[in-house]
């Protein structure tokens, strides 16, 4: 195409290439979900339907970026952790987190009837997101030791909140009960008051939710003996599992080799 007179206003615009050699975190939240929680009438302090719905948005991320080599999920954020050699849009920060976030938010939308079949989708849901560099493998483990560290520590106040309101203590008196509370008596308190034995509450509310791909065994069909023919296939997979110890990434190494 031809250059016009107005081509130079090009020249506002940033080049913001994120630097090379870095790990790439895009992560987002949803904005003002304690409202929009509230509206759709999401199960407190754990609405399993929307903890569903974000993991399957999260999967199809990964079907649909092949860049993102891992995520991880909790309450109504998700953060995409896209491979330190990633060339996608030449790394630039604006590309990458405009579509990330669009692209989760239109998937948000398209599967929530899914997930709600009877609730209605009452307001646009929207999500803000933010990118950050890691120049070393290790501090994305610590990033996301993070992350699932702040799951625990919410969940075990929320379930606490929680249960002490639905036991008819307002919101106020629960929050001033728990003010100071370790987290030792916080499952004191879940087990005498409510007989909640916090590490029999399902995994995905006490470890949050991990997406990445895996080598899965399956099953095809038989061949012409009639024996069956296993193949393995390298699948996207979601699992609510311990990713601050040692024990995972030692297993799973190859998720955050170059
Ligand atoms: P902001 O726009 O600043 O992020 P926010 O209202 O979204 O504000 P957050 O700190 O992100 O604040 O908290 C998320 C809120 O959404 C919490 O109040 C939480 O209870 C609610 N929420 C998110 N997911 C669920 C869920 N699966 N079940 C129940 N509540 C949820
Ligand atoms: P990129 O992802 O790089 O933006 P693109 O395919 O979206 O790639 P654009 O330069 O943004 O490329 O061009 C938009 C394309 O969408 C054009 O091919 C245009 O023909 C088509 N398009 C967009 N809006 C309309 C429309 N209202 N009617 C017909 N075609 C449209
Ligand atoms: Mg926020
Ligand atoms: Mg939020
Ligand atoms: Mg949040
Ligand atoms: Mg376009």
């Amino acid at each position: 195409m031809a250059n016009s007179k107005y081509e130079y206003v090009k020249k506002f615009e940033d080049d913001d290439r994120l630097p090379p050699c870095n790990w790439i975190v895009v992560r987002i939240d949803g904005c003002h979900f304690h409202r929009f929680s509230a509206d759709h009438e999401f199960e407190k302090p754990n609405d399993k339907n929307a903890l569903n719905l974000m993991n399957s948005c999260a999967v199809s991320m990964l079907e649909h970026f092949p860049d993102i080599v891992f995520a991880y999920g909790v309450s109504d954020e998700y953060s995409f952790v896209l491979k330190e050699t990633t060339q996608f849009y030449q790394r630039r920060a604006s590309k990458i987190l405009s579509l990330s976030v669009s692209y989760f938010t239109s998937l948000y939308v398209m599967k929530w009837k899914e997930f709600f079949p009877d609730k209605e989708l009452k307001a646009p849901p929207s999500f803000d997101g933010r990118v950050i560099c890691f120049p070393k493998a290790k501090i994305i483990q610590d990033y996301l030791a993070w992350r699932q560290v702040d799951c625990h520590i919410n969940n075990q106040y929320n379930t606490c909140f929680w249960n002490l309101v639905n036991s008819g203590k307002t919101e106020r008196e629960a929050q001033e009960f728990l003010k100071g509370t370790q987290s030792k008596d916080k499952n004191e308190l879940l087990f005498q008051q409510f007989g909640i034995n916090y590490n029999d509450l399902p995994a995905m509310f006490r470890k949050g939710s991990c997406v990445y791909r895996d080598k899965v065994e399956e099953t095809a069909k038989l061949d012409k003996g009639g024996n069956s023919i296993k193949r393995t296939r390298n699948k996207v997979v979601l699992a609510h599992i311990d990713i601050i110890g040692p024990k995972f990434w030692s297993e799973h190494q190859y998720i955050l080799e170059e």
